[in-house]
């Protein structure tokens, strides 16, 4: 249950795991049958709605090229010089987003990444409903009027409708939706805030605003991934499962004749030293993980099952899916049968 500043109770919240998919009769024989694409703007086609997270272990050039390949979308990261995130989208083939903060260059950097072809920018802060990114939306879009310029204006993140509501009409095309829920995220056990990031999709799919929703943070597996377009997100975005890849930026390391990438929150000591020098009240975590291989394996394998996921509720696009999908709740017996529980015996 959440209770508001008077102490009332205003609701309980559910996550990922609470939930299933109820499967729905279904005329389909084939994955090919299935359309899971979708349209972030209208200049921006993508045939898998899945976007790599903004971290400098998850997209630079490599990651977004491969992901752009396999239909979805690459948002490289801005902890680096104005003149290397340049180099970085330059060299993407097909299409790439790019993060810019809300304070200090970003301005400056907006306009070299929109003047090298990046169409895409993401303003990507831990708190989106926040005065500041009301004012750099407000210039960015000044700046680049979607009309003339075309430049899509990503933002976030928000855990409510009212906050998703706002940055709507503080002029944001699309919104990142989650917050405190991500693999390497301490942001609730170190400040106390969040919300589940299903329950947030739930809520600001009622929005009746243009801008697209973008499920972010603690997405673990496919089945997520259709949870969250089901309940509502245009696309999702993804950390954890593109981490730890041949593509992703960073050094692979053995250890025992195991392989292991480093992968870790923004807001991490570990990232927050590198990055700026000195580090102060963490909301995030570094770790390793093992070496996955090709991310474009990974990505392949999200295609068909989510396209499964789709079959099972009996709909052959992402509108139909959300129109019919119902959802369950699941206990915490249902939850551990829901797992491959061999695996524990
Ligand atoms: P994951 O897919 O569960 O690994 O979550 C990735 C998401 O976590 C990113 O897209 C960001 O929204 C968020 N994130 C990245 N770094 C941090 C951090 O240091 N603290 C909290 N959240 C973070």
């Amino acid at each position: 249950m959440i209770i508001d500043s008077e102490g009332r109770v205003i609701g309980d919240t559910v996550s990922f795991d609470d939930v299933l998919l109820q499967p729905k009769y279904s005329e389909i024989e084939s994955r090919s049958q299935i359309d899971i694409s979708n349209y972030l703007d209208d200049y921006t086609y993508l045939s898998l709605p899945v976007l790599s997270s903004p971290m400098d272990t998850v997209t630079e050039t490599d990651m977004a090229t491969a992901i752009s390949s396999s239909g979805g979308l690459g948002v490289i990261h801005r902890y680096n010089t104005i003149e290397e995130q340049v180099e970085l989208a330059k060299k993407v083939k097909g299409h790439v987003a790019c993060a810019v903060g809300v304070t200090g260059d970003y301005e400056a950097r907006a306009t070299s990444l929109v003047e090298a072809g990046c169409r895409i920018l993401c303003l990507d802060v831990a708190h989106g409903h926040h005065a500041l990114v009301r004012k750099a939306l407000s210039t960015l879009r000044k700046a680049f009027d979607y009309k003339t310029h075309k430049v899509h204006l990503m933002a976030g993140n928000v855990a409510t409708l009212e906050a998703f509501n706002d940055l709507a009409d503080w002029g944001a095309d699309s919104i990142r939706v989650g917050i405190g829920g991500g693999s390497i995220c301490s942001t609730r056990l170190n400040t106390g805030h969040g919300v589940p990031t299903y329950q947030s999709v739930v809520d600001c799919a009622r929005s009746d605003r243009d801008a697209k929703l973008i499920a972010d943070g603690g997405i673990k597996n496919a089945g997520d991934i259709v949870k969250a377009l089901a309940a509502g997100a245009d696309f999702v975005m993804l950390g954890s499962m593109l981490a730890g890849t041949d593509e992703s930026p960073g050094e692979t390391f053995t250890s025992e004749n195991k392989k292991y990438k480093v992968y870790r929150g923004m807001a991490s000591r570990s990232a927050q030293m590198e990055w700026r020098g000195k580090s102060s009240s963490p909301e995030g975590v570094s770790t390793t993980i093992p070496h996955k291989g090709s991310v474009v394996d990974i990505l392949q394998d999200i295609t068909g099952n989510v396209k499964s996921g789709f079959s099972y509720t009996g709909a052959t696009s992402l509108e139909i899916l959300q129109s019919k999908a119902t959802f369950i709740r699941q206990t915490h017996a249902g939850q551990l049968e829901s797992s491959t529980h061999i695996l524990r015996r």
